[in-house]
């Protein structure tokens, strides 16, 4: 079975296309080679060109902020800032991307949807041509300006400037159900999942679905099944709280400026129960970073030295087997096994 195949700007993939545990032979590849080429130089050229027209009343002078004007938008006053490649700022400028995304949240209209990182706005306004209630977390203060500029005064929509990172996510609905999407800066992908799973964990039936774009590879790797050689600690944890799913796979070319590698959107409906009950969440934790530190390893050789569970010996289970082969269940079922005595 092949990847993702990868959808032309304006033509979103389905998601019924892909099979994430059967994708070895692409997974192995780079990213940059993954599926055929989507865009010809002529096709690029008319995107481009679409950009320019958007963005022809900012400054003249500097071509750079010109292409990064969305599509749509036009400043009143002034260009839209430079990018900050430390916030991972590359802006989606392709219109039927952004409603294929907004589309994988299956939301209805009147629901809360949480947008981490909106930036200049273009998947914010189609959450809101849908009719839902969107806060928006915004780490740039010049960012927020854009928005505040563009929308002065919707009733659906709440800009925070906030780090997501720091930010407590539960307060700020005042603890009603909400969605989450988000073209996700790459740099803070890992942690801001990790986050995600604290909070799921801490706060059942807060977060009722995700849907986040990342860089493709990274995608993968997080929808990976249990046995196939992409599967990661996030992918493994993902699983007790739903079945992460690769939705689309994005080309570069719809983001300005243009980053390296394709995007991917995972999707997820959150469980308000784990799947596989744990009652020792520090001992999985350390367990499943632990195993995977050494993922060639056999258990037998990797677990007796993560400090602080039980020995293995009278242990029934098959410690010759590698971690990407073991399921959320079988983790929770040793994490069970290997609690320390303070632990229970
Ligand atoms: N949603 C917009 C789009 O799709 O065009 C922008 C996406 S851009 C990849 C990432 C956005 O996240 C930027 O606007 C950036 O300033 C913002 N950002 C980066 N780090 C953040 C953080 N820690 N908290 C909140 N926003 C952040």
């Amino acid at each position: 079975m092949a990847a993702a195949k990868k959808h032309k700007p304006g033509k979103p993939s389905p998601s019924s296309e892909h099979d994430p545990g059967k994708d070895h032979d692409d997974l192995n590849r780079s990213p940059d080679t993954v599926g055929e080429s989507v865009m010809s130089p002529e096709e690029l050229e008319r995107v481009l060109a679409g950009m320019r027209t958007a963005g022809s009343a900012i400054d003249e002078e500097d071509p750079r902020e010109r292409l990064a004007s969305p599509i749509g938008y036009t400043r009143k006053h002034g260009g839209l800032p430079p990018t900050k490649k430390s916030l991972g700022q590359n802006w989606l400028v392709d219109p039927d991307t952004t409603r294929a995304i907004a589309a994988a949240l299956r939301a209805s209209e009147g629901d809360l949807v949480v947008e981490i990182g909106p930036g200049t706005g273009a998947l914010t306004e189609v959450l809101l041509e849908n009719g839902y209630r969107v806060v928006a977390l915004e780490i740039d203060r010049r960012m927020v300006d854009v928005l505040a500029e563009r929308w002065p005064d919707h009733d659906r929509l709440t800009v925070i400037h906030a780090d997501v990172m720091k930010a407590d996510l539960s307060e700020i609905t005042n603890g009603e159900p909400f969605c989450i999407v988000g073209n996700l800066p790459y740099n803070i992908t890992s942690s801001l999942i990790f986050k995600l799973l604290e909070q799921f964990r801490t706060h059942p039936a807060l977060i009722s679905r995700i849907v986040i774009l990342l860089q493709y590879e990274v995608a993968l790797r997080l929808t990976a099944q249990p046995g196939a050689s992409k599967a990661s600690v996030l992918s493994l944890l993902l699983r007790y709280w739903g079945e992460p799913e690769l939705a689309l796979q994005v080309p570069k070319e719809v983001f300005q400026p243009m980053p390296k590698v394709d995007a991917g959107l995972l999707a997820m409906d959150i469980s308000p129960e784990p799947l596989h009950p744990v009652d020792h969440w520090p001992t999985l934790l350390r367990l499943v970073k632990g195993t995977f530190a050494k993922r060639r390893k056999m258990l037998r050789n990797s677990v007796p030295g993560i400090v602080g569970l039980r020995p293995i010996e009278g242990i029934e289970f098959d410690w010759t087997r590698r971690p990407q082969t073991l399921s959320a269940a079988d983790y929770a079922w040793l994490a069970e096994q290997l609690a320390p005595k303070h632990e229970r």
